[in-house]
């Protein structure tokens, strides 16, 4: 048997238990019936259904806020040690299940399974490391004035919404859910329609690893009636939302009401900035790997590639010729390092930038087409010959797509790069330190990396700028969102009140 064929039979193993009922939500501790019926999760790679899953609305979102109001007293009270030891047991029921995470992450979403494999790890990573910064979360400090002993103290905001999106859904919503739990707020989950296998093997995890009924919740549904009935339930205390910028600014609409504390992290449109003086050959791994890893689905991916104009015809030969060798497959199949997006809308959406490059007077250097008709497949596209004013520049087209445009000096650049309504991430590739000092400082963007691919560590800031986000993850970031400071004073003596009405 091949490692496909393998694979393959391993999933239909997993997906076995979706037959009956499909995917339910989850409340309370309870399976419950979508109040608004229930829709279908189809597969990408071949269109297929993979199961009936329950629709929510505002009842199910009461319902599961009202849950997490009433877990919340005993969690935020429950001794740290013991919330530790929970969150190491879900990191643990990861671990055990990774193998399931990613086969169904794969169907669900198209991901590569060389990808998806590994982001299932890095979701139990992302437990383990919140677990460890439990014990100094509600820390404070010592303010002393010359009358007052000034103290502060942290404590969990309350229960939390959490929305997640459909690209790398199960590793992305850790990101959110592990910090939230271990500051002691109690969550609803609402995952992305697109992608709802995985947040469900999520709560059952978690449930396994001890954590009390009704502090993890999970709704499904779709945005506009389930994920919006969150953004506005004035029992939920702040929102945690990842997808794209035009829904974060709805949702801050809708949390104004009951004046919610929110957290974006949004689109990209993200610069790759190659100099004359940078190692090349790093430089093209580096390209290659941020744009058409995850099937360029991905927040941070550099979609942008500005190239000094003279190493721009060396370099774009040299990419093509690595991006018509990238093998686009069954996200199943261990050697595929592209598999199909999402589905039809995104599709649809993706593949039109290939007329749009066209109209507005790009070359396509590489791909710009469909691949067959069974599942939503897309050769790996490169556009050259592209300026910044372009809809292939300044729009985040979110698949396996990128967009060269050539510049002639460092000033114009910096321009071109900051010339976009986003400011994720940058990557800068040049071995002038004093440019890259320089060019970083005005760079435009929550997260930079200088020779590098972008590689996340845990403690750092996690985040964008401009129409790219508002907060940050990551360290302790994750905890000023979902904890409030509190200030308290002790009078060191009688100091003098101010006296009225004597
Ligand atoms: P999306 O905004 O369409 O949906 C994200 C989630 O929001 C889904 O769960 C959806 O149901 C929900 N939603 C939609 N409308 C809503 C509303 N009115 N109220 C409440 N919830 C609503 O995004 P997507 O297409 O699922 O994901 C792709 C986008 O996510 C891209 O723009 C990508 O850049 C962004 N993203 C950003 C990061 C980051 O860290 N900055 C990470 C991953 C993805």
């Amino acid at each position: 048997m091949s490692p496909l064929e393998q694979n393959l039979k391993k999933l239909q193993r997993y997906l076995g238990r979706y037959a009956l009922d499909g995917i339910q939500h989850r409340i309370a501790g309870q399976d419950v019936k979508g109040s608004a019926g229930t829709f279908k999760s189809i597969s990408p790679v071949d269109k297929s259904e993979i199961c009936s899953v329950a629709r929510g609305n505002a009842k199910d979102i009461d319902k599961a806020a009202q849950a997490a109001k009433s877990a919340f007293p005993a969690w935020r009270d429950m001794p740290s040690k013991e919330r530790k030891a929970i969150l190491i047991r879900i990191a643990e029921g990861i671990e055990a299940r990774a193998e399931e995470i990613a086969l169904c992450e794969c169907w669900d979403t198209g991901q590569a399974w060389r990808f998806m494999s590994k982001a299932a790890l890095r979701g139990a990573e992302n437990f383990r490391y919140f677990a460890d910064q439990i014990s100094a979360a509600r820390d404070g400090k010592h303010l002393k004035s010359p009358t007052l002993m000034n103290i502060t103290t942290r404590v969990p905001i309350g229960p939390v919404g959490i929305i997640t999106p459909w690209n790398t859904p199960f590793m992305l919503s850790t990101w959110k859910i592990a910090p939230a739990l271990a500051a002691g707020c109690t969550v609803v989950h609402k995952p992305a329609e697109a992608s709802p296998l995985t947040a469900r093997l999520l709560v059952e995890i978690a449930e396994e690893a001890g954590l009390p009924p009704g502090v993890l919740n999970t709704v499904n549904g779709f945005g506009e009636d389930a994920g919006r009935a969150l953004t506005e339930h004035p029992d939920i205390k702040a929102i945690a939302f990842v997808g794209e910028s035009r829904t974060g600014s709805m949702i801050t609409k809708q949390g104004a009401d009951t004046l919610k504390r929110t957290h974006f992290e949004l689109g990209g449109k993200n610069p790759v900035i190659v100099f004359e003086d940078a190692d090349l050959e790093r430089a093209l791994d580096a390209v290659i790997f941020m744009i058409y890893s995850i099937n360029g689905e991905r927040c941070t991916s550099s979609s942008r590639l500005l190239i000094h104009e003279s190493i721009r015809e060396e370099f774009e030969a040299k990419l093509i010729v690595r991006i018509n060798n990238i093998k686009v497959g069954h996200p199943l199949d261990p050697s595929t390092e592209i598999g199909p997006l999402i589905n039809e809308e995104h599709y649809k959406k993706v593949t039109s930038y290939f007329n749009i490059a066209k109209e507005d007077g790009a070359n396509i250097a590489a791909g710009g087409d469909k691949i067959g008709e069974t599942g939503y497949f897309v050769r790996p596209t490169l556009f050259t010959g592209a300026h910044n004013s372009m809809r292939i520049a300044r729009e985040e087209i979110f698949g396996p797509v990128l967009t060269s445009i050539a510049f002639s000096s460092e000033d114009e650049a910096l321009q071109i790069a900051n010339d976009s309504p986003y400011g994720l991430t940058g990557y800068l590739w040049t071995n002038d330190l004093t440019r890259a000092l320089r060019f970083t400082d005005k760079l435009e963007a929550g997260m930079i990396w200088v020779n590098s691919e972008n590689v996340r560590h845990l403690p750092t800031p996690f985040g964008g700028i401009k129409a790219s986000g508002i907060g940050r993850d990551g360290g302790d970031w994750s905890f000023e969102f979902y904890m409030e400071q509190k200030h308290i004073g002790f009078a060191l003596g009688n100091h003098k009140i101010s006296r009225l009405g004597v």
